[in-house]
């Protein structure tokens, strides 16, 4: 176990260990609009806006895209920014659009309420993203396709190159997904760069579909659409609270994760406004609207509970993941170019 991995562990029973306060406000008058990039599900970025809008009286107009697909709406609008402030995906494509100048410093007094690893998030990025929630990388298999197809239930990540396992693996495509990235960037740090790619060319030979959302092969899991999933731990979590037949594996050579953040944008037309969102999201009354939404990461601010049905992150084998160089844009960038070419493109 990592001095991280440690850290999240000592955090996460700190957390459970206190109550929330929720704020029975009630609707404001109207106090103007806001854009918001939401890169968590839809399920969850809906009544977030919701309830915001409740609690101030700020018009929401939200945009649900996933991770890397907002960092490219991001950077394509820089001249003439039309978002407000991007809330949720994973950390990387928010670190790498902090180091591109995408986004803009802001200290909100709320910080002080907040786990170390989410503010260790907002020092690395010079005060441009923050940490709102954090989750472990894992996949998860449909147990009834298994014992039907008579397949050896998965427990690590090479018992995914099994060739009995072709075409029953579903990921999502990196340059789209944080999740995919997430996991590029785990098997790079798990492996070293040339045994993880040698396994990522491996088992393309097993996958289905690289899909867009990183979500979306754990309800294709769910739906028996595909045997194995890959995605955030918390996402299978998800399924299996509907009644889905799944389990969920923590991989026995260790796992990354990811710290979910939010960013202002350069140049945001509504910036109090979306300083209020900013400062609004880490209180753990918007915190807890994510279990409600059956989303079940651990929240940033201490004072959040951490849902009981959140994937324990102090059972999990979490590597010492390097946010700040697999954030970087020059690696980012690197990286994904050469999946592309290497695995997803490979002859
Ligand atoms: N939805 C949830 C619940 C997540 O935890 C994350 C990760 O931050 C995402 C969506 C981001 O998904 P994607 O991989 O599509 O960028």
């Amino acid at each position: 176990m990592s001095t991280t991995g440690a850290g999240l562990r000592s955090a996460l029973l700190a957390a459970s260990a206190l109550t929330a306060v929720f704020s029975a406000a009630a609707p404001a008058a109207a106090e103007g609009q806001l854009t918001v990039y939401c890169s968590v599900q839809e399920e969850w970025c809906r009544p977030m806006m919701a309830a915001f809008e409740k609690e101030t009286g700020i018009k929401v107009s939200m945009t649900r895209k996933s991770s890397g697909e907002t960092y490219a709406q991001v950077k394509a609008e820089a001249a003439n920014p039309k978002g407000d402030i991007w809330w949720g995906g994973t950390g990387d494509p928010h670190m790498q659009a902090a180091e591109e100048g995408l986004t803009q410093e802001y200290q909100s007094p709320k910080n002080a309420e907040l786990n170390d690893w989410a503010v260790r998030q907002w020092e690395q990025s010079k005060h441009r993203a923050i940490g709102v929630y954090s989750g472990a990388l894992g996949f998860a298999y449909n147990t009834k396709l298994i014992a039907e197809k008579k397949l050896a239930e998965p427990k690590c990540w090479a018992d995914l190159l099994d060739p009995k396992l072709k075409d029953e693996v579903q990921v999502a495509d990196p340059n789209s997904s944080g999740t995919s990235y997430t996991m590029l960037a785990t098997m790079v740090q798990i492996m070293g760069e040339q045994k993880a790619f040698d396994y990522l060319k491996a088992l393309h030979k097993n996958i289905n579909q690289y899909t867009k959302s990183g979500a979306a092969p754990a309800k294709a899991t769910s739906l028996g659409e595909t045997t194995v999933g890959i995605a955030f731990m918390h996402d299978h979590v998800t399924m299996i609270v509907e009644g889905a037949p799944m389990k969920v594996v923590a991989p026995c050579e260790g796992t990354g994760y990811e710290i979910g953040s939010m960013s202002i944008i350069k140049g945001a037309k509504n910036l109090d406004n979306a300083k209020k969102f900013y400062d609004w999201a880490l209180t753990p009354a918007a915190q807890a609207i994510g279990a409600q939404a059956k989303s079940y990461q651990v929240p940033s601010n201490k004072a959040t509970p951490v849902p009981p049905q959140a994937p324990k992150l102090s059972e999990i084998k979490l590597i010492d993941f390097d946010f700040a160089k697999y954030g970087s844009s020059e690696e980012r960038k690197r990286l994904l170019a050469k999946w592309d070419a290497e695995v997803k493109n490979q002859p």
